[in-house]
This record gives structure tokens, C-alpha cells and sequence, in this order.
């Protein structure tokens, strides 16, 4: 941690003291933690070696790009962050269930096969997810230790495609 950093932290915690008299000592500097760490990701350029490859392997250009890429290439909807400069992280959220896919990180250099080979390994884990809790009312009962329905694949009512959301 730089001085720099330290100073502006220290000049953060001081502002969410008379911001949040409520809280915890514990609780601010998580706050202000976190305020950081987004400042700091939103100030964060990518490695141009990295970028230009991205650029190529999305066929976007830039972070946001790259992200809407990964989000319009894939059928779960996969997200992308950049963690640092030289690493991207992915990984994806199922909508209705409480467990989330592994994120995937890759740190620079790396080949497009592996984003693709990644976002492959997230698409399964979302279907493997999906396919343990989103059954129709027809598919199963539900099992009572998660609280969900698995998708009976050969379910009549909903042909194996579990509830739409
Ligand atoms: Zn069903």
C-alpha cells in the first residue's frame, strides 16, 4: 500500500465518520474499502499488449466492449471484470439460484483459446446449476435439503427446460 494511498484512505475514513455515525469501526473501513477498490478498477488500464488481443478476440474494443462481448457470447450471460492490468476475471451469475459459476481468471499472456475455453467451462457449470434448480412444478418434487427443484430432462410439461424465468 503506497503513502499516497494511505493518506486518501485515511482522509475517506475520516469523511464516513461523520457520515455514518452509526456504524461500526468495522463496518466503515469496509465501506470505504470497497469505495477504493472501485475507484481504483475504474482508474485501471489494461495491459496494451492484453488490450489489443481482447479487442481482436471480442471483436469490441475496450473494457466495456470486451464485457458486452462476453455477455451477448455466452447463453448464461457471463460477466468480465478486469482485476488488474494484466488479469481479467469471468464468471457468471444463475438468475434464481443462490450458487454462482467459478470465476475464471486469466493473467497476461494468454490466448484467445483460453477466454473461449473459460467462458465453455461457465456455460456448463450455469447448465449444471440450472439443471439442479430451476424443475417445473411437474419435474420433481422439491428436495428438501436445497430448497429447489432439480429438471427432470424428460419432463412433459416443460420438456426438459426447466421453469422460464
Ligand atoms: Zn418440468
Amino acid at each position: 500500500m503506497g503513502i499516497k494511498w494511505q493518506l486518501q484512505l485515511l482522509h475517506k475514513l475520516q469523511l464516513l465518520h461523520k457520515l455514518h455515525k452509526g456504524l461500526t469501526s468495522r463496518q466503515k473501513f469496509a465501506r470505504v474499502h470497497q469505495t477504493m477498490e472501485n475507484d481504483m478498477k475504474n482508474d485501471m488500464k489494461p495491459n496494451e499488449d492484453m488490450a489489443k488481443m481482447l479487442d481482436e478476440t471480442f471483436g469490441r474494443k475496450g473494457l466495456e466492449g470486451w464485457k458486452k462481448s462476453v455477455y451477448k457470447g455466452t447463453d448464461c450471460g457471463a460477466w468480465l471484470e478486469l482485476t488488474d492490468p494484466n488479469t481479467i476475471e469471468m464468471g457468471s451469475i444463475v438468475e434464481g439460484a443462490d450458487e454462482c459459476s467459478d470465476s475464471h481468471t486469466l493473467t497476461f499472456p494468454f490466448e484467445g483459446k483460453q477466454i473461449w475455453d473459460a467462458l465453455d467451462a461457465i456455460e456448463k457449470e450455469c447448465d449444471r446449476i440450472w439443471n439442479e434448480t430451476h424443475g417445473c412444478e411437474d419435474c420433481f418434487p422439491v428436495d428438501e435439503e436445497t430448497g429447489y427443484t432439480p429438471v427432470n430432462p424428460n419432463c412433459k410439461s416443460c420438456s426438459g427446460d426447466g421453469i422460464v424465468i
